[in-house]
């Protein structure tokens, strides 16, 4: 590298920021020390992101690092937790000051968004690439799994599905709406939703590879079954511009990227969910049950065949 490591970390990296009093140590030794509350658990995550497979190689560096950082925070988001720490290991081809201030300014400007403490990482040349461990805390008890679905429970996703998956397939026209390009680009982690579904969401997940593998996860996990009305998906206003219904199902459906959140909740609970999400926008869109199958179909009954399966990572 044509700066040296340590001066790269210390103007980009080293950002202090307000008090974070679980860090008792962060960036600047072999490694961080931090301590967990004895009412809390520590939920800990990792995902790696590599230029030309998980973003196009002409991505701007601070959008790189927002969805680095964002879809890390979305697994976080998925199990309930209030994020704290993320360790950063980054490969870089060159050390570029105008990609590096960008990059650092993409990360902290979602980092300090959620009061998430950069504590630690790696710095390496080689193809772009970077992995970030995500860690959080919740409240003992009150992680949101896959693993608890019921029979019964209703499902629901966060805001609107496809978008990202559109964006995917259409990002080198430049006439793409904002919105969809935002969707894409920078996904909003959903914490304060996870946070607020604790104690009432039987099961959650983050949608990183489309509703139908994502909800399967859940019902691989839980040992039962579900039914979508596919004509309750939220589409947005944007994708209805650009397709046919149908095709903006499929997207819905298939399309990775949208780091919405898909969970179940019992229905002696929905009441109680109605209060905690008075300002959020979500939407009911089946039902968990008892067939171990995933059945998908129209208001009317009749069955919604799926055309491709959700992103495959091999
Ligand atoms: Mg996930």
């Amino acid at each position: 590298m044509t700066i040296p490591e340590f001066d790269i970390i210390n103007t980009y990296f080293n950002k202090s920021m307000d008090a974070n009093s679980n860090v008792i140590l962060g960036i600047g030794d072999d490694a961080a020390i931090v301590s967990v509350p004895d009412d809390q658990e520590l939920i800990l995550s990792i995902d790696t992101l590599i230029s030309g497979v998980h973003f196009p190689a002409d991505t701007a560096p601070a959008d790189i690092a927002h969805k680095a950082l964002a879809v890390n925070l979305s697994d976080l988001a998925a199990m309930g937790a209030t994020p704290k720490w993320v360790t950063l290991a980054l490969t870089l081809p060159d050390a570029k000051e105008k990609w590096l201030r960008e990059f650092s300014d993409g990360f902290f400007a979602l980092a300090n968004r959620y009061n998430v403490k950069l504590i630690g990482g790696d710095l390496t040349r080689g193809p772009l690439s970077m992995s970030i461990q995500a860690q959080g805390f919740i409240p003992k008890g009150l992680a949101l799994r896959r693993d608890g679905a019921q029979p019964g429970d209703l499902i629901y996703v966060t805001n609107t599905l496809g978008d990202a998956g559109f964006a995917l397939q259409h990002y080198q026209q430049k006439a793409l709406p904002q919105t969809m390009l935002d969707k894409f680009y920078r996904p909003e982690p959903r914490i304060h939703i996870g946070e607020k579904l604790r104690g009432i969401a039987n099961a959650a997940i983050d949608i990183s590879d489309g509703l139908a593998a994502d909800l399967g996860h859940i019902l691989k996990r839980s040992n039962v079954g579900a039914t979508i009305n596919v004509a309750t998906l939220p589409l947005s206003e944007a994708i209805l511009a650009s397709l046919e219904r149908d095709e903006a199902i499929q997207l819905a459906l298939t399309a990775g990227d949208d780091y919405e959140l898909c969970f179940t909740v019992p229905e002696n609970k929905t009441d109680e969910l109605t209060q905690v999400m008075q300002n959020e926008f979500y939407t009911c869109v089946g039902t968990i049950t008892s067939t171990k199958k995933l059945d998908l179909h129209f208001d009317n009954g009749k069955k919604y065949v799926l055309k491709t399966a959700g992103y495959q990572h091999f």
